[in-house]
């Protein structure tokens, strides 16, 4: 007996030695792991799904004919109630998803349980410099580490295992106006990072950093600089040869420039490049930041960039010298399609524009562009030959107001649009947005401190008359790429897509409607929906663990997709959370958000010439956040229609002036704002507060 107790006791450890071997090391994700993504379903190891960013899943355990039978799995509350647009990844069973505020959690995907959370203590004040709420779009996993953005610049590597901190960085000058919200790429031992403030004061760069250390390895500014001043970085030679004799005057260094890359950092492994998508210029307007001229290389392009070096290797540009915030840094799926007879290598890109381009990724030549909205006013068509868009006349609103279609809000912004390699379709969620722009009437001045620098009139009021938004509705869309043809289009709005082998197309549908839904990929008949409840347009993913097919999505408010486009109903905030669903599932939703509290009304006699001023420092100062009462209430910040201190003068003065809700993001003005100004939005909120309209909206559905 006594013999085999030692035999027992090893048998014991050689089980225990096994389970351990048999248990993944946490985030083991490599650049093999990446390259077969597509034909691992059941995990989602990057951003995209696979580095070909089809956003497309194997799995059909959930498919068309049982869809129906899909319920909530598990749900997890954040601590914040800002925009949720994070496309969790899944590895191994354990999902990692960052939030509003640049916060991570490590979940199990099966049930929802905490494993770790990190919180990098974001400042709040530092929320001010991101133009479209505080949001993460998510993390990469690599090598047992967990990598993201922060909102106030910094790169953040974490252990995957414990989520305690490897390294951070400050990726961004911190005396400027710059966020990071996209996810970061990582290939090959290196973390690509890119950041955002193309509407305040930012030069747009990308940097590559050293996964094991965080240091520095190349970094590509995307415009050029102060011309008297060299960078000393991999794009110097470009921007010299390429770029800087597209651009005019000195604004353009003095102010940023912008070009930034804030979203769409893609890796195409056949050709062992990185795709960047550029953003808008800074100021907007062209007139004011490159004299009316020039085609200011590098903005609102797609740039290709040696993966090892980051040295330039071609760049198309889809608007050539942009004026109207037409940024393209929408994600981009990688893929090769048989056109005319040909294999040809092409990325795929939809940005604001109102085009669907495809572009052959060899050597940045345009294949096609194919118009995707129902209203374009600035532009005829794209020229195959020469790549450039045929604009029309006036759209540069250089002498006159001019009603451009689609408006800043964008065609297409950053929600991920999927590719189905069976039915061959892209899907994509489009927004019919206008937006008037008129030519500053006093010159350009670029200022700080969180007020966006366009070049815009907006020191007198818009023509009533003036169309700002058109009754066409937003849509979901499948298009062939080949054909440039829609193939079918159904009403929708809000977020980016999924689509999965089981002929379905998931989407959550923004603030109005708060819920997610699958259509058939086939043909856009709308299958199931589930309200969640909350805004939904982050990116849905798909894994599967233990057998059993999950659906997950981030859900919270609708950002800034929907900023200009109407949020109507939405309730008083809540928590985001992530929501996971399963076939047959019984997990309980959280409730309904709590109905929004009263408008807050007094009778003091309103000079209409204060009400008036106060609406265009308004406009200036608190629109973004807030919203355009009385008819378009925002979903980042809170409808102050409905606030105290909106009767108090004192305590009105203390958070608008002097920053007393500072700690929770609602900076002070003082600075920039005169106290005549703060007094003129307060009449300005106060008589919208009485707008018999606001009766409508106020409460909502939910
Ligand atoms: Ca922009």
């Amino acid at each position: 007996m006594k013999a085999r107790i030692p035999l027992v006791g090893l048998a014991a450890c050689l089980l225990l030695l096994g389970a351990a071997a048999d248990r993944p090391r946490a985030g083991a994700v490599d650049d093999a792991r990446m390259l077969r993504a597509a034909s691992d379903p059941t995990n989602w190891v990057v951003n995209g799904g696979d580095l070909e960013g089809r956003h497309y899943s194997s799995l059909d355990q959930i498919n068309e004919t049982n869809v129906s039978r899909l319920g909530p799995a598990w749900t997890f509350d954040f601590d914040t109630w800002r925009t949720q647009e994070s496309e969790p990844l899944v590895v191994d069973g354990v999902m990692y998803v960052t939030t509003a505020w640049s916060k991570v959690y490590a979940l199990d995907a099966a049930t929802g349980k905490q494993l770790w959370a990190f919180d990098p203590a974001i400042p709040k004040e530092r929320g001010v410099n991101a133009c479209c709420d505080v949001v993460n779009r998510g993390a990469a996993v690599y090598k047992g580490r967990v990598y993201f953005g922060t909102i106030d610049g910094r790169l953040i590597a974490l252990d995957a295992r414990t989520g305690k901190q490897a390294w951070s960085v400050q990726t961004t000058p911190p005396d400027r106006a710059y966020s990071i919200t996209g996810a970061p790429r990582v290939i090959k031992d290196k973390v690509i990072i890119g950041n955002g403030g193309g509407e305040f004061d930012a030069r747009g760069f990308v940097t590559a950093y050293d996964t094991a250390t965080g240091k520095k390895v190349w970094r590509f500014y995307l415009v050029p600089g102060d011309p008297a001043k060299r960078d000393h970085e991999v794009s110097d030679e470009p921007l010299e040869r390429l770029a800087r004799p597209t651009w005019f005057g000195d604004t353009y260094y003095k102010a940023g420039g912008g070009g930034t890359a804030w979203n769409a950092i893609h890796y195409d492994p056949e050709l062992d490049q990185i795709l960047i998508g550029t953003g808008n210029g800074t100021p907007w307007n062209q007139f004011y930041r490159s004299q009316g001229k020039g085609d200011n290389l590098f903005l609102c392009s797609i740039l290709a960039l040696d993966a090892n070096t980051g040295k330039y290797r071609w760049h198309y540009q889809e608007n050539p010298g942009e004026t109207w915030d037409y940024n393209a840094t929408q994600p981009m799926i990688t893929a090769t399609l048989t056109i005319d007879g040909k294999p040809r290598k092409v990325v795929m890109h939809a940005p604001k524009n109102g085009f669907f381009y495809v572009v052959d990724r060899t050597n940045g030549k345009l294949i096609s562009a194919t118009k995707i909205v129902e209203a374009m006013t600035w532009a005829s068509g794209v020229d195959l030959a020469t790549g450039r868009p045929i604009e029309k006349p006036g759209a540069r609103y250089e002498k006159t107001s001019f009603a451009l279609y689609p408006g800043p809000a964008g065609a297409h912004n950053w929600h991920a649009m999927s590719y189905n390699p069976a039915t061959g379709l892209v899907y994509l969620p489009v927004g019919e947005s206008s937006y008037m722009f008129q030519n500053a009437s006093t010159p350009f001045v670029s200022r700080k401190g969180g007020v966006i620098n366009d070049g815009l009139e907006h020191k007198k009021p818009m023509d009533p008359a003036a169309p700002t938004q058109i009754s066409v509705p937003d849509k979901l869309i499948a298009i062939d790429p080949v054909a440039g043809r829609i193939v079918w289009s159904v009403p929708s709005q809000g977020g980016g897509t999924l689509a999965t082998a089981g002929n379905l197309i998931i989407q959550g549908r923004g603030v109005a409607l708060g819920d997610l839904a699958a259509f058939r990929a086939t043909d856009g008949k709308l299958l199931w929906s589930r309200h969640v409840p909350n805004g939904v347009v982050a990116n849905p993913i798909t894994y599967m663990v233990g057998g059993t097919q999950y659906i997950a999505v981030a859900a919270g408010r609708g950002g800034s997709s929907t900023q200009f486009a109407g949020a109507n109903g939405i309730g008083a905030p809540s928590f985001g959370r992530m929501v996971v669903f399963r076939l047959d599932g019984k997990a309980v939703l959280p409730p309904d958000p709590q109905p929004l509290p009263p408008v807050q009304r007094d009778n003091r006699v309103l000079a209409r010439a204060s009400v008036i001023k106060g609406q265009l420092a308004y406009v200036e100062y608190c629109i973004r956040c807030h919203g355009a009462p009385p008819v378009r209430p925002s979903p980042i910040g809170p409808d102050i229609r409905r606030s105290q201190f909106l009767l108090d003068p004192d305590a009105w003065k203390a958070v608008v002036m002097e920053g007393a809700l500072s700690h929770q993001g609602m900076v002070g003005w003082k600075s920039l704002a005169t106290p005549e100004e703060a007094e003129a939005i307060r009449d300005y909120v106060q008589d919208a507060a009485r707008d018999t309209r606001q009766a409508t909206v106020s409460g909502g559905p939910h």
